[in-house]
């Protein structure tokens, strides 16, 4: 009987599938350790450093326990990667075929009865790279009805909204099609399978019971493993939020205008569609624009003039009567589905329009075009938990970044599971011989106007000394599009290295660039500082503009810590603090990523070293060789370089 030691030995099943496979102890410990909880079903918190082989860790036990485990990535490219790469790998290593199935949301599937609708109609012209004749004949002969099997269909698409389903235009078990759904079949393969993977969105739209009609996926699962587990918490305030958008109530008014011509609707339904859209058209007006902007601003609720709410109520009233007119049409099985999105959508602008203060962080976005309402709940641990309650499996959690210094404490209470086991595993690398932490010594404060100037003052012979291969990482996207100006402004004309530019091309394509340039210099903000995995010599640099720290000025994460100060909380060190430690530890993060990786990471901001909290930020850090030397800096990447 193979067990979790001798998979992990030298000469055990990995080593001999694997030519580079070197047994590493802190990947037996973890795997041992989620065995354990699987066995016992227990909840367990992993933090696990990059370089530990958790992927492994976890498959290795889910395989050898024989049962039922759901695994949950945070990212497609992860999810795609466990399913057609790492489990066969494992598995066929270990000897343990399993019956797998990938799970992707309802968007990533073809919708058989809006693709029969769209062909009724002839609507669609000019489908990129083909023709609706074209996902017909494929329409007709595929097994999954997986999109994937069409690349011409880009993700952003129109057809691709056309012809895939929504929860709120999912005709669900009345439709037609429902013996032959591709969603219902890939649902079913998934209830088959001993081991299934998913990704967070699905997930948690299981468990948050948006995805009714299809039943649950978690039902008999013996284990749910949650990889890139620190995106949990504000996932799950996501999907336990609401929102609404102007373009719901369009698209629903599209839908229930074509339904209506098509099965003969009477007047009162006609003056119900008027009215919504007379009501939609009042919001509109009644939006406040940010001064001298007519692009993407957010309001927090208490900014919102009363002129508005009114607006927002009576464009609920309107959609409560759209209900009320369509579900007297005679119950046709796509009007009644139009009714009842008119009342979902009625409730959620009554609720969000009065929710109370202390209960959520409430925002109105506007975009030029339209807005959107949401309502972000300020405390998700007692429902997280007793959905965790209400399905008794082992819960296992892990990712490199779940505790500030040594302490799980945020992460577990914002998820409500402060009981889980914890287990923290270093990384193998040797930070300190590998990497250089540079803390520049004599920069201004954050605030000051000169900052970015300093910041690049500090990056650019940074750069110089590594010849390229840097991230430099902003904060926000101001202070990053002001930076590119000042680069291509330079006197000394130039950067003689590739500049890549958050948002001048799309992040996979960035990134691609990047690592195939290998002196290149990306400029980027959040979505660079997590799940962005560049190994090898192409990053040997990353500069850190300032601290993490949420704005205070974003609506959400004003609501937040005013709802922290009203319930006797101290915003800072409950809230800002340890998210900052997390984002900074993501962002540092990125430079070593092998044994063979090396390089310098530069956080210019001075509130590291001069404020006392400096020091939990600090520790959150890997244990890089810390210099205050630009010079000894510069040295360790000429040297490296060369
Ligand atoms: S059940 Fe929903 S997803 Fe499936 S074919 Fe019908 S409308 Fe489309």
């Amino acid at each position: 009987m193979t067990d979790i030691d001798e998979v992990f030995t030298a000469g055990g099943p990995l080593a001999r599938a694997l030519p580079d496979y070197s047994p590493r102890r802190a990947q037996r410990r973890m795997a041992t350790c989620v065995a354990d909880a699987i066995a016992a079903c227990r909840s367990l918190l992993v933090e696990a450093g990059t370089g530990t082989g958790k992927t492994f860790a976890y498959l290795v036990p889910a395989l050898l326990s024989g049962r039922r485990v759901i695994i949950s990535t945070g990212t497609r490219t992860l999810q795609d990667q466990l399913y057609s790469k790492d489990l066969p790998l494992v598995a066929a290593a270990i000897g343990r075929p399993a019956r797998v199935a990938l799970l992707k949301g309802r968007a990533n599937y073809l919708c058989r009865q809006r693709l029969f609708a769209v062909t009724a109609q002839r609507a669609l012209a000019g489908f990129e790279g083909g023709s609706l004749a074209h996902i017909e004949r494929w329409a007709a002969v595929t097994k999954t009805g997986d999109l994937a099997e069409v690349p011409e269909l880009t993700d952003a698409g129109s057809v691709r909204g056309a012809i895939t389903s929504t929860r709120e235009n999912c005709l669900g078990q009345r439709c037609a099609e429902w013996a032959r759904c591709h969603v219902v079949a890939a649902r079913r393969a998934a209830n088959d399978a001993d081991l299934v993977i998913v990704n967070h969105h699905l997930l948690l739209a299981d468990l948050a019971l948006k995805e009714d009609g299809f039943g649950d996926l978690l039902g008999t699962a013996d284990a749910v493993i949650l990889d890139e587990a620190h995106q949990l918490p504000d996932l799950v305030t996501q999907f336990f939020g609401v929102e609404a958008s102007s373009r719901q109530v369009e698209h629903l008014l599209a839908d229930a205008r074509t339904e209506l011509a098509r099965v003969g609707g009477d007047a009162t339904a006609s003056t119900a569609l008027a009215s919504v859209d007379a009501a939609l058209g009042q919001v509109r007006e009644t939006l406040p624009l940010r001064a001298g902007s007519h692009s993407v601003a957010r309001m927090a609720w208490d900014e919102v003039p009363v002129s508005l709410e009114t607006a927002l109520d009576v464009l609920a009233d309107a959609l409560e009567a759209l209900h009320s007119a369509l579900a007297a049409q005679g119950g046709e099985a796509a009007l009644a589905h139009c009714a009842t999105r008119a009342a979902r959508l009625g409730e959620v602008l009554a609720r969000v329009s009065h929710a109370r203060e202390d209960e959520a962080a409430r925002t109105i976005e506007r975009d030029g075009r339209g807005f959107t309402l949401s309502m972000l709940p300020f405390d998700v641990a007692p429902r997280f938990r007793s959905i965790i309650d209400a399905r008794p499996c082992a819960w296992i959690f892990t990712s490199a970044t779940l505790s500030v210094g040594e302490d799980f404490g945020h992460f577990a209470t914002r998820l409500g599971v402060a009981d889980a086991e914890t287990l923290q595993i270093d990384s193998p690398f040797d930070f300190e011989r590998q990497g250089l932490l540079y803390l520049p010594p004599a920069m201004p404060d954050p605030s000051a106007p000169e900052y970015l100037a300093a910041v690049l003052g500090e990056a650019l012979p940074l750069i110089e000394a590594a010849r390229g291969g840097a991230f430099v990482l902003f904060t926000s996207h101001r202070a990053l599009a002001r930076a590119a100006e000042m680069i291509a402004a330079r006197a000394e004309g130039p950067l003689p290295y590739p500049l890549l530019v958050q948002g001048t091309a799309p992040r996979e394509q960035l990134l691609r660039e990047f690592r195939a340039q290998g002196n290149a210099v990306l400029l980027g903000t959040a979505s660079f500082w997590e799940g962005v995995d560049v190994k090898g010599e192409a990053l040997r640099l990353v500069v850190i503009e300032k601290l993490p720290f949420a704005s205070p000025e974003d609506p959400l994460v004003k609501a937040r810590i005013a709802h922290l100060n009203a319930v006797g909380g101290n915003p800072f060190r409950d809230y800002q603090l340890p998210e900052a430690a997390l984002a900074l530890k993501q962002g540092v993060g990125r430079l070593i990523r092998s044994e063979e990786d090396f390089g310098v990471v530069a956080i210019c901001d001075p509130r590291l070293v001069s404020r006392g909290y400096g020091r939990v930020l600090r520790a959150s850090l890997p244990a890089l060789t810390v210099t205050r030397e630009r010079d000894e800096a510069s040295r360790f990447l000429t040297r490296r370089a060369a």
